[in-house]
Protein backbone atom coordinates (compact mmCIF):
# COMPACT_ATOMS: atom_id res chain seq x y z
CA UNK A 1 0.00 0.00 0.00
CA UNK A 2 1.26 3.46 -0.93
CA UNK A 3 2.42 4.66 2.36
CA UNK A 4 4.58 7.65 2.63
CA UNK A 5 7.37 5.28 2.89
CA UNK A 6 6.88 3.99 -0.55
CA UNK A 7 6.27 6.85 -2.40
CA UNK A 8 9.53 7.57 -4.00
CA UNK A 9 11.14 10.95 -4.40
CA UNK A 10 11.50 11.31 -7.91
CA UNK A 11 10.58 9.51 -10.92
CA UNK A 12 10.57 9.62 -14.91
CA UNK A 13 12.61 12.81 -15.91
CA UNK A 14 13.08 13.31 -12.46
CA UNK A 15 10.19 15.87 -12.06
CA UNK A 16 9.82 17.17 -8.27
CA UNK A 17 6.97 19.09 -8.98
CA UNK A 18 4.02 19.32 -10.70
CA UNK A 19 5.31 22.12 -13.54
CA UNK A 20 8.77 19.80 -14.17
CA UNK A 21 5.74 16.92 -14.85
CA UNK A 22 4.19 18.96 -17.41
CA UNK A 23 7.41 19.90 -18.93
CA UNK A 24 8.36 15.91 -19.55
CA UNK A 25 7.75 15.64 -23.06
CA UNK A 26 4.60 13.48 -24.17
CA UNK A 27 3.88 12.98 -20.27
CA UNK A 28 0.58 15.15 -20.19
CA UNK A 29 -1.03 12.71 -22.59
CA UNK A 30 0.24 9.14 -21.30
CA UNK A 31 -0.78 9.58 -17.48
CA UNK A 32 -3.59 12.54 -17.59
CA UNK A 33 -5.69 10.33 -20.36
CA UNK A 34 -5.03 6.71 -19.83
CA UNK A 35 -6.87 4.84 -17.33
CA UNK A 36 -5.33 1.77 -15.55
CA UNK A 37 -6.62 -0.94 -17.98
CA UNK A 38 -5.27 1.26 -20.96
CA UNK A 39 -2.49 1.33 -19.04
CA UNK A 40 -2.05 -2.61 -18.52
CA UNK A 41 -3.41 -2.91 -22.39
CA UNK A 42 -0.60 -0.61 -23.82
CA UNK A 43 2.03 -2.44 -22.30
CA UNK A 44 0.67 -5.87 -22.82
CA UNK A 45 0.60 -5.10 -26.33
CA UNK A 46 4.47 -4.03 -26.32
CA UNK A 47 5.77 -6.87 -24.21
CA UNK A 48 3.48 -9.20 -26.88
CA UNK A 49 5.14 -7.12 -29.75
CA UNK A 50 8.04 -8.07 -28.39
CA UNK A 51 7.84 -11.61 -27.77
CA UNK A 52 8.44 -10.58 -24.37
CA UNK A 53 7.18 -14.23 -21.55
CA UNK A 54 3.88 -13.23 -19.75
CA UNK A 55 3.60 -14.33 -16.70
CA UNK A 56 6.76 -15.63 -15.73
CA UNK A 57 6.99 -18.49 -13.29
CA UNK A 58 3.93 -19.95 -14.38
CA UNK A 59 4.18 -23.00 -15.98
CA UNK A 60 1.48 -25.11 -17.72
CA UNK A 61 -0.72 -22.19 -19.00
CA UNK A 62 0.72 -21.14 -21.98
CA UNK A 63 -2.05 -22.27 -24.26
CA UNK A 64 -4.93 -22.96 -22.04
CA UNK A 65 -5.00 -19.38 -19.56
CA UNK A 66 -2.36 -17.22 -20.53
CA UNK A 67 -4.22 -16.53 -23.67
CA UNK A 68 -7.54 -15.96 -22.62
CA UNK A 69 -5.86 -13.67 -19.37
CA UNK A 70 -4.08 -11.86 -22.71
CA UNK A 71 -7.65 -11.33 -24.04
CA UNK A 72 -9.21 -9.99 -21.04
CA UNK A 73 -6.55 -7.39 -20.38
CA UNK A 74 -6.63 -6.42 -24.35
CA UNK A 75 -10.63 -6.22 -23.95
CA UNK A 76 -10.29 -4.07 -20.53
CA UNK A 77 -12.25 -6.59 -19.10
CA UNK A 78 -12.34 -6.86 -15.12
CA UNK A 79 -11.90 -10.97 -14.52
CA UNK A 80 -12.09 -13.57 -12.79
CA UNK A 81 -10.38 -17.01 -12.54
CA UNK A 82 -12.30 -19.66 -11.58
CA UNK A 83 -10.42 -22.58 -10.09
CA UNK A 84 -9.45 -25.52 -7.36
CA UNK A 85 -6.99 -24.94 -4.68
CA UNK A 86 -3.21 -23.97 -5.04
CA UNK A 87 -3.62 -23.60 -9.06
CA UNK A 88 -1.93 -20.59 -9.19
CA UNK A 89 -4.35 -18.11 -9.08
CA UNK A 90 -3.00 -15.62 -6.78
CA UNK A 91 0.46 -15.67 -8.93
CA UNK A 92 -1.29 -14.77 -12.10
CA UNK A 93 -2.89 -11.91 -10.71
CA UNK A 94 -0.14 -10.68 -9.19
CA UNK A 95 1.68 -10.75 -12.39
CA UNK A 96 -0.10 -8.35 -13.81
CA UNK A 97 1.72 -5.97 -11.33
CA UNK A 98 4.87 -6.25 -14.25
CA UNK A 99 2.51 -4.73 -16.66
CA UNK A 100 1.99 -1.72 -14.98
CA UNK A 101 4.25 1.28 -15.69
CA UNK A 102 6.79 1.55 -13.50
CA UNK A 103 6.24 4.36 -11.22
CA UNK A 104 3.15 6.99 -12.09
CA UNK A 105 3.13 10.11 -10.36
CA UNK A 106 0.88 11.15 -7.51
CA UNK A 107 -0.16 13.76 -4.75
CA UNK A 108 2.35 12.70 -2.06
CA UNK A 109 0.03 11.98 1.26
CA UNK A 110 -3.46 11.42 -0.53
CA UNK A 111 -4.93 8.36 0.22
CA UNK A 112 -6.08 7.69 -3.15
CA UNK A 113 -2.82 8.37 -5.04
CA UNK A 114 -4.29 11.33 -6.36
CA UNK A 115 -3.22 12.06 -10.67
CA UNK A 116 -1.38 15.27 -9.70
CA UNK A 117 -2.90 15.98 -13.63
CA UNK A 118 -6.58 14.79 -12.71
CA UNK A 119 -7.16 14.48 -9.04
CA UNK A 120 -10.32 13.21 -7.68
CA UNK A 121 -10.33 14.60 -4.06
CA UNK A 122 -11.20 18.13 -3.39
CA UNK A 123 -8.24 17.92 -1.09
CA UNK A 124 -5.80 17.61 -3.50
CA UNK A 125 -7.80 19.60 -6.13
CA UNK A 126 -7.33 22.50 -3.59
CA UNK A 127 -3.77 22.23 -3.40
CA UNK A 128 -3.66 22.06 -7.07
CA UNK A 129 -6.10 24.95 -7.52
CA UNK A 130 -3.41 27.00 -5.13
CA UNK A 131 0.14 25.82 -5.76
CA UNK A 132 -0.35 25.63 -9.45
CA UNK A 133 3.05 24.16 -10.85
CA UNK A 134 5.01 24.36 -7.48
CA UNK A 135 2.69 21.77 -6.33
CA UNK A 136 5.22 18.65 -5.42
CA UNK A 137 4.63 15.70 -6.45
CA UNK A 138 5.95 11.89 -5.83
CA UNK A 139 6.23 8.54 -7.62
CA UNK A 140 4.33 5.29 -6.50
CA UNK A 141 6.31 2.17 -7.63
CA UNK A 142 4.03 -0.36 -9.26
CA UNK A 143 4.39 -2.65 -6.58
CA UNK A 144 2.28 -0.41 -4.64
CA UNK A 145 -0.14 -0.13 -6.84
CA UNK A 146 -1.63 -3.76 -6.16
CA UNK A 147 -3.95 -4.50 -3.36
CA UNK A 148 -5.34 -8.07 -2.36
CA UNK A 149 -7.97 -8.98 0.07
CA UNK A 150 -9.06 -12.40 0.78
CA UNK A 151 -13.11 -12.14 1.41
CA UNK A 152 -14.84 -13.62 4.49
CA UNK A 153 -18.43 -13.14 5.41
CA UNK A 154 -17.19 -10.78 8.14
CA UNK A 155 -15.72 -7.99 5.39
CA UNK A 156 -17.68 -4.49 6.20
CA UNK A 157 -18.91 -1.83 3.28
CA UNK A 158 -16.28 0.37 5.75
CA UNK A 159 -14.01 -1.92 4.99
CA UNK A 160 -14.05 -2.44 1.38
CA UNK A 161 -15.38 1.35 0.62
CA UNK A 162 -14.76 3.51 3.97
CA UNK A 163 -16.30 5.06 6.48
CA UNK A 164 -16.86 8.70 8.03
CA UNK A 165 -14.08 9.54 10.30
CA UNK A 166 -16.04 11.62 13.18
CA UNK A 167 -13.05 12.40 15.15
CA UNK A 168 -11.23 13.94 12.36
CA UNK A 169 -14.90 15.62 11.39
CA UNK A 170 -14.92 16.91 15.26
CA UNK A 171 -11.39 18.29 15.49
CA UNK A 172 -11.66 19.39 11.99
CA UNK A 173 -15.18 20.88 12.38
CA UNK A 174 -15.89 19.90 8.94
CA UNK A 175 -19.14 18.90 7.84
CA UNK A 176 -19.86 15.26 7.42
CA UNK A 177 -20.47 15.14 3.83
CA UNK A 178 -16.86 16.63 3.35
CA UNK A 179 -14.59 13.90 1.84
CA UNK A 180 -11.75 14.96 4.40
CA UNK A 181 -13.77 13.21 6.77
CA UNK A 182 -13.40 9.82 5.24
CA UNK A 183 -11.53 7.10 6.31
CA UNK A 184 -10.82 5.63 2.54
CA UNK A 185 -11.71 1.42 2.19
CA UNK A 186 -9.31 -1.00 0.50
CA UNK A 187 -10.96 -0.07 -2.63
CA UNK A 188 -10.21 4.07 -2.98
CA UNK A 189 -6.77 2.81 -1.50
CA UNK A 190 -6.33 1.12 -4.79
CA UNK A 191 -7.24 3.51 -6.81
CA UNK A 192 -5.23 3.93 -9.82
CA UNK A 193 -4.17 0.03 -9.36
CA UNK A 194 -5.20 -3.18 -9.15
CA UNK A 195 -7.31 -4.63 -6.56
CA UNK A 196 -7.76 -8.26 -6.52
CA UNK A 197 -10.35 -9.91 -4.07
CA UNK A 198 -9.91 -13.70 -3.59
CA UNK A 199 -12.74 -16.18 -2.97
CA UNK A 200 -15.37 -13.72 -3.66
CA UNK A 201 -18.40 -15.99 -3.15
CA UNK A 202 -17.31 -15.48 0.39
CA UNK A 203 -18.30 -11.29 0.50
CA UNK A 204 -21.48 -11.09 2.14
CA UNK A 205 -24.30 -10.35 -0.02
CA UNK A 206 -24.85 -6.73 0.12
CA UNK A 207 -20.40 -6.29 -0.32
CA UNK A 208 -21.49 -7.91 -3.59
CA UNK A 209 -24.22 -5.66 -4.29
CA UNK A 210 -22.03 -2.61 -3.44
CA UNK A 211 -19.31 -3.87 -5.97
CA UNK A 212 -21.83 -3.96 -8.36
CA UNK A 213 -22.95 -0.59 -8.27
CA UNK A 214 -19.03 0.64 -8.95
CA UNK A 215 -18.88 -2.23 -11.82
CA UNK A 216 -22.03 -0.88 -13.00
CA UNK A 217 -21.60 2.81 -12.16
CA UNK A 218 -17.56 3.32 -12.70
CA UNK A 219 -17.76 5.39 -9.35
CA UNK A 220 -18.14 4.54 -5.34
CA UNK A 221 -20.13 6.25 -3.11
CA UNK A 222 -19.60 5.93 0.77
CA UNK A 223 -22.35 4.54 3.17
CA UNK A 224 -25.39 6.92 1.81
CA UNK A 225 -23.07 10.14 1.71
CA UNK A 226 -23.18 12.48 -1.47
CA UNK A 227 -19.52 11.78 -2.12
CA UNK A 228 -18.81 10.21 -5.39
CA UNK A 229 -15.45 9.51 -6.65
CA UNK A 230 -14.94 8.36 -10.34
CA UNK A 231 -12.18 5.89 -8.94
CA UNK A 232 -9.86 3.76 -11.39
CA UNK A 233 -9.43 0.77 -10.32
CA UNK A 234 -9.11 -3.26 -12.56
CA UNK A 235 -11.09 -5.38 -10.34
CA UNK A 236 -9.76 -9.16 -10.28
CA UNK A 237 -10.97 -11.90 -8.41
CA UNK A 238 -10.38 -15.54 -7.65
CA UNK A 239 -13.43 -18.32 -6.91
CA UNK A 240 -13.80 -22.18 -5.89
CA UNK A 241 -15.61 -22.82 -9.43
CA UNK A 242 -18.11 -24.85 -7.07
CA UNK A 243 -19.18 -21.67 -4.59
CA UNK A 244 -19.22 -19.35 -7.70
CA UNK A 245 -21.75 -21.43 -9.83
CA UNK A 246 -23.62 -22.53 -6.63
CA UNK A 247 -27.33 -20.65 -6.25
CA UNK A 248 -27.17 -17.51 -3.62
CA UNK A 249 -23.56 -17.57 -3.16
CA UNK A 250 -23.02 -15.09 -5.58
CA UNK A 251 -24.89 -11.99 -7.04
CA UNK A 252 -26.40 -12.67 -10.42
CA UNK A 253 -25.89 -9.00 -11.63
CA UNK A 254 -22.55 -8.67 -10.08
CA UNK A 255 -21.49 -11.94 -12.05
CA UNK A 256 -23.09 -10.75 -15.05
CA UNK A 257 -20.67 -7.74 -14.66
CA UNK A 258 -17.45 -9.46 -14.84
CA UNK A 259 -16.34 -9.31 -18.17
CA UNK A 260 -14.54 -12.86 -18.19
CA UNK A 261 -14.66 -15.65 -16.46
CA UNK A 262 -11.31 -18.46 -16.93
CA UNK A 263 -10.81 -20.96 -15.63
CA UNK A 264 -7.60 -22.68 -13.81
CA UNK A 265 -6.48 -26.14 -13.92
CA UNK A 266 -3.84 -28.51 -12.24
CA UNK A 267 -1.04 -29.11 -14.59
CA UNK A 268 -1.90 -31.57 -17.48
CA UNK A 269 1.45 -33.81 -17.59
CA UNK A 270 3.85 -35.23 -14.76
CA UNK A 271 6.07 -32.77 -16.86
CA UNK A 272 5.03 -29.52 -16.19
CA UNK A 273 4.38 -30.10 -12.84
CA UNK A 274 7.80 -31.24 -11.58
CA UNK A 275 8.86 -27.91 -12.86
CA UNK A 276 6.26 -26.01 -10.72
CA UNK A 277 7.54 -28.14 -7.69
CA UNK A 278 11.40 -27.81 -8.91
CA UNK A 279 10.98 -24.15 -8.72
CA UNK A 280 9.03 -23.42 -5.92
CA UNK A 281 10.48 -26.14 -3.20
CA UNK A 282 13.03 -25.15 -1.36
CA UNK A 283 15.53 -27.74 -1.97
CA UNK A 284 18.79 -25.94 -2.93
CA UNK A 285 20.12 -25.71 1.10
CA UNK A 286 22.97 -24.02 1.67
CA UNK A 287 25.20 -26.90 3.97
CA UNK A 288 28.12 -29.09 3.83
CA UNK A 289 26.36 -31.59 1.66
CA UNK A 290 25.72 -31.85 -1.97
CA UNK A 291 21.46 -32.50 -2.47
CA UNK A 292 21.14 -35.27 -5.35
CA UNK A 293 17.60 -35.62 -5.94
CA UNK A 294 16.95 -38.47 -8.22
CA UNK A 295 14.45 -38.44 -11.37
CA UNK A 296 12.03 -40.90 -10.23
CA UNK A 297 11.82 -39.53 -6.58
CA UNK A 298 10.51 -36.24 -8.50
CA UNK A 299 8.23 -37.97 -10.17
CA UNK A 300 6.72 -40.03 -7.15
CA UNK A 301 6.63 -36.86 -5.15
CA UNK A 302 4.36 -35.47 -8.41
CA UNK A 303 2.33 -38.43 -8.48
CA UNK A 304 1.28 -38.43 -5.10
CA UNK A 305 -0.65 -35.41 -6.03
CA UNK A 306 -2.16 -36.87 -9.53
CA UNK A 307 -3.03 -40.04 -7.96
CA UNK A 308 -4.84 -38.08 -4.94
CA UNK A 309 -6.85 -35.90 -7.57
CA UNK A 310 -8.04 -38.89 -9.25
CA UNK A 311 -8.77 -40.73 -5.35
CA UNK A 312 -12.31 -41.05 -5.07
CA UNK A 313 -11.88 -40.91 -1.03
CA UNK A 314 -10.99 -37.67 -1.72
CA UNK A 315 -13.38 -34.46 -2.22
CA UNK A 316 -13.02 -33.30 -5.85
CA UNK A 317 -14.49 -29.95 -5.04
CA UNK A 318 -11.59 -28.57 -2.85
CA UNK A 319 -9.31 -29.91 -5.02
CA UNK A 320 -5.53 -31.25 -4.35
CA UNK A 321 -3.35 -28.14 -4.35
CA UNK A 322 0.00 -28.39 -6.07
CA UNK A 323 1.32 -26.92 -2.79
CA UNK A 324 1.03 -30.58 -1.86
CA UNK A 325 4.32 -32.38 -4.11
CA UNK A 326 5.95 -28.50 -2.96
CA UNK A 327 5.93 -29.10 0.58
CA UNK A 328 6.49 -33.58 0.09
CA UNK A 329 9.42 -32.33 -1.81
CA UNK A 330 11.05 -30.02 1.19
CA UNK A 331 10.23 -32.85 3.94
CA UNK A 332 11.26 -35.91 1.48
CA UNK A 333 14.83 -33.72 1.31
CA UNK A 334 14.78 -33.23 4.90
CA UNK A 335 14.41 -36.70 5.64
CA UNK A 336 17.15 -37.58 3.82
CA UNK A 337 19.18 -34.88 4.98
CA UNK A 338 18.96 -35.89 8.54
CA UNK A 339 19.65 -39.35 7.71
CA UNK A 340 23.08 -38.60 5.56
CA UNK A 341 24.28 -36.55 9.06
CA UNK A 342 23.61 -39.67 11.21
CA UNK A 343 25.21 -41.69 8.70
CA UNK A 344 28.20 -38.95 7.75
CA UNK A 345 27.34 -38.96 4.30
CA UNK A 346 28.69 -36.18 2.50
CA UNK A 347 26.11 -36.69 -0.45
CA UNK A 348 22.27 -36.04 0.25
CA UNK A 349 20.42 -38.62 -1.83
CA UNK A 350 16.57 -38.79 -1.50
CA UNK A 351 15.00 -42.17 -1.56
CA UNK A 352 11.31 -43.14 -2.19
CA UNK A 353 10.53 -44.12 1.47
CA UNK A 354 11.16 -40.82 2.13
CA UNK A 355 8.11 -39.94 0.93
CA UNK A 356 7.07 -42.01 3.99
CA UNK A 357 8.63 -39.18 6.28
CA UNK A 358 6.59 -36.49 4.41
CA UNK A 359 2.83 -37.75 5.47
CA UNK A 360 2.67 -34.38 7.20
CA UNK A 361 2.61 -32.94 4.50
CA UNK A 362 0.22 -34.70 2.84
CA UNK A 363 -2.42 -35.44 5.46
CA UNK A 364 -3.96 -32.24 5.63
CA UNK A 365 -3.60 -31.34 1.81
CA UNK A 366 -6.80 -33.08 0.85
CA UNK A 367 -10.62 -33.26 2.27
CA UNK A 368 -11.38 -36.92 2.42
CA UNK A 369 -15.16 -38.02 1.48
CA UNK A 370 -16.95 -40.35 4.16
CA UNK A 371 -15.20 -43.55 2.62
CA UNK A 372 -12.20 -41.61 2.92
CA UNK A 373 -12.84 -40.60 7.01
CA UNK A 374 -13.48 -44.24 7.29
CA UNK A 375 -9.68 -45.35 6.13
CA UNK A 376 -8.22 -42.48 8.24
CA UNK A 377 -6.21 -39.39 6.22
CA UNK A 378 -2.98 -40.85 6.84
CA UNK A 379 -3.55 -44.70 5.58
CA UNK A 380 -5.10 -42.78 2.49
CA UNK A 381 -2.21 -41.03 2.03
CA UNK A 382 0.10 -44.18 2.85
CA UNK A 383 -1.82 -46.12 -0.37
CA UNK A 384 -1.43 -42.82 -2.13
CA UNK A 385 2.20 -43.09 -1.68
CA UNK A 386 2.07 -46.93 -2.72
CA UNK A 387 0.10 -46.30 -5.89
CA UNK A 388 2.39 -43.48 -6.86
CA UNK A 389 5.67 -45.48 -6.52
CA UNK A 390 3.92 -48.60 -8.27
CA UNK A 391 3.01 -45.62 -11.30
CA UNK A 392 6.15 -44.50 -11.84
CA UNK A 393 8.00 -47.91 -11.38
CA UNK A 394 5.63 -49.59 -13.98
CA UNK A 395 6.62 -46.90 -16.00
CA UNK A 396 10.15 -47.20 -15.84
CA UNK A 397 10.12 -51.30 -15.68
CA UNK A 398 7.36 -52.05 -18.05
CA UNK A 399 8.94 -55.15 -19.89
CA UNK A 400 11.40 -54.91 -17.46
CA UNK A 401 12.42 -59.31 -16.10
CA UNK A 402 11.96 -58.69 -12.39
CA UNK A 403 11.71 -62.64 -11.78
CA UNK A 404 15.31 -63.52 -10.10
CA UNK A 405 14.81 -60.70 -7.24
CA UNK A 406 11.30 -61.77 -6.64
CA UNK A 407 12.04 -65.51 -6.51
CA UNK A 408 15.27 -64.58 -3.95
CA UNK A 409 12.14 -63.45 -1.52
CA UNK A 410 9.65 -66.52 -2.76
CA UNK A 411 12.60 -68.82 -1.83
CA UNK A 412 11.94 -67.31 1.98
CA UNK A 413 14.54 -64.38 1.38
CA UNK A 414 13.65 -61.26 3.68
CA UNK A 415 15.13 -58.05 4.60
CA UNK A 416 15.07 -55.34 7.51
CA UNK A 417 15.42 -51.40 6.27
CA UNK A 418 14.74 -48.88 8.15
CA UNK A 419 14.66 -45.11 7.48
CA UNK A 420 18.07 -44.80 9.42
CA UNK A 421 19.73 -47.38 7.78
CA UNK A 422 22.78 -45.88 5.55
CA UNK A 423 23.75 -46.48 2.22
CA UNK A 424 26.64 -48.65 3.50
CA UNK A 425 24.07 -50.76 5.40
CA UNK A 426 21.54 -51.00 2.03
CA UNK A 427 23.94 -51.81 -0.39
CA UNK A 428 25.64 -54.60 2.37
CA UNK A 429 22.45 -56.40 3.24
CA UNK A 430 20.87 -56.51 -0.12
CA UNK A 431 23.97 -57.38 -2.01
CA UNK A 432 23.17 -61.38 -1.70
CA UNK A 433 19.77 -60.77 -3.55
CA UNK A 434 20.50 -61.94 -7.19
CA UNK A 435 19.69 -59.36 -9.65
CA UNK A 436 18.27 -56.22 -7.51
CA UNK A 437 21.47 -54.62 -8.43
CA UNK A 438 21.13 -54.88 -11.87
CA UNK A 439 17.41 -53.35 -11.69
CA UNK A 440 19.05 -50.36 -9.40
CA UNK A 441 21.26 -49.88 -12.53
CA UNK A 442 18.39 -49.32 -14.81
CA UNK A 443 16.82 -46.55 -13.02
CA UNK A 444 19.39 -44.47 -15.01
CA UNK A 445 22.48 -44.70 -12.23
CA UNK A 446 25.53 -43.35 -13.64
CA UNK A 447 28.20 -45.41 -13.96
CA UNK A 448 30.16 -44.39 -10.43
CA UNK A 449 27.25 -43.17 -8.59
CA UNK A 450 27.93 -42.48 -5.03
CA UNK A 451 26.75 -45.33 -2.11
CA UNK A 452 24.19 -43.34 -0.99
CA UNK A 453 22.71 -42.46 -5.27
CA UNK A 454 22.93 -46.42 -4.82
CA UNK A 455 20.64 -47.21 -2.19
CA UNK A 456 18.24 -44.96 -3.13
CA UNK A 457 17.70 -47.06 -6.56
CA UNK A 458 17.74 -50.00 -4.57
CA UNK A 459 15.09 -48.96 -2.30
CA UNK A 460 13.55 -47.57 -5.69
CA UNK A 461 13.44 -51.33 -7.05
CA UNK A 462 12.54 -52.98 -3.59
CA UNK A 463 9.30 -50.26 -3.05
CA UNK A 464 8.40 -50.69 -6.95
CA UNK A 465 8.13 -54.49 -6.52
CA UNK A 466 5.90 -53.72 -3.13
CA UNK A 467 3.67 -51.89 -5.04
CA UNK A 468 3.02 -54.12 -7.62
CA UNK A 469 2.75 -56.39 -4.63
CA UNK A 470 5.09 -58.84 -6.45
CA UNK A 471 6.76 -58.88 -2.53
CA UNK A 472 5.00 -57.93 0.24
CA UNK A 473 6.60 -55.41 3.55
CA UNK A 474 5.17 -54.45 6.63
CA UNK A 475 5.11 -50.95 8.15
CA UNK A 476 8.17 -51.09 9.61
CA UNK A 477 10.03 -52.25 6.47
CA UNK A 478 10.49 -55.93 6.20
CA UNK A 479 10.67 -57.14 2.82
CA UNK A 480 9.95 -61.14 2.49
CA UNK A 481 7.48 -63.08 -0.76
CA UNK A 482 4.28 -61.81 -1.56
CA UNK A 483 1.54 -62.82 0.78
CA UNK A 484 -0.45 -64.42 -1.75
CA UNK A 485 -0.78 -67.58 -2.69
CA UNK A 486 -0.80 -69.05 -5.86
CA UNK A 487 0.59 -65.89 -7.24
CA UNK A 488 -1.28 -63.98 -9.85
CA UNK A 489 -0.32 -64.84 -13.47
CA UNK A 490 -0.65 -61.14 -14.81
CA UNK A 491 -1.18 -57.64 -13.29
CA UNK A 492 -4.70 -57.09 -14.29
CA UNK A 493 -5.66 -60.08 -11.86
CA UNK A 494 -3.66 -58.72 -9.12
CA UNK A 495 -5.46 -55.49 -9.93
CA UNK A 496 -8.66 -57.17 -9.51
CA UNK A 497 -7.86 -58.99 -6.20
CA UNK A 498 -7.37 -55.62 -3.82
CA UNK A 499 -9.97 -53.04 -5.00
CA UNK A 500 -8.77 -51.08 -1.28
CA UNK A 501 -5.56 -49.84 -2.94
CA UNK A 502 -6.10 -49.00 -6.81
CA UNK A 503 -3.36 -50.35 -8.96
CA UNK A 504 -1.26 -48.00 -10.46
CA UNK A 505 -0.99 -47.38 -13.83
CA UNK A 506 0.40 -45.79 -16.54
CA UNK A 507 -3.12 -44.46 -17.45
CA UNK A 508 -3.49 -40.70 -16.24
CA UNK A 509 -6.24 -40.60 -14.04
CA UNK A 510 -5.89 -37.01 -13.15
CA UNK A 511 -8.17 -35.27 -15.26
CA UNK A 512 -11.54 -33.68 -13.55
ZN1 LIG B 1 -6.35 13.40 -3.34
Amino acid sequence: MGSISTQHRSGPGGARTLGELRNIPDFDARTASLSVKDELRRNLLRAIEKNEPLFPGVHGYEDTVVPQIVNALLSRHNFILLGLRGQAKSRILRGLIDLLDEQIPIVPGCEIHDNPLAPLCSACRARVATEGDRLPIAWLSRDDRYVEKLATPDVTIADMLGDIDPIKAAHAGLNLADELTMHYGLLPRANRGIFAINELPDLAGKIQVGLFNILQEGDVQIKGYPIRLKLDVMLVFTANPEDYTARGKIITPLKDRIGSEIRTHYPATRQNAMAITAQEAWTERAGSTKIDIPNYVREVVEEVAFQARGERKIDKRSGVSQRLPITTLELVVSNAERRALLAGEKVVVPRVTDVYAALPSITGKFELEYEGELRGAEQVARDLIRSAVGSVFTGMFDGTDTRSVVEWFDLGGALTLSDNSSSDEVIAQTRCVQGLRELAEKTGLAAGATAPAVASAIDFVLEGLYAQRKISRTDDRRYSAAESAPRPRNRREEAAMDDTIPMPSSKKKYYN
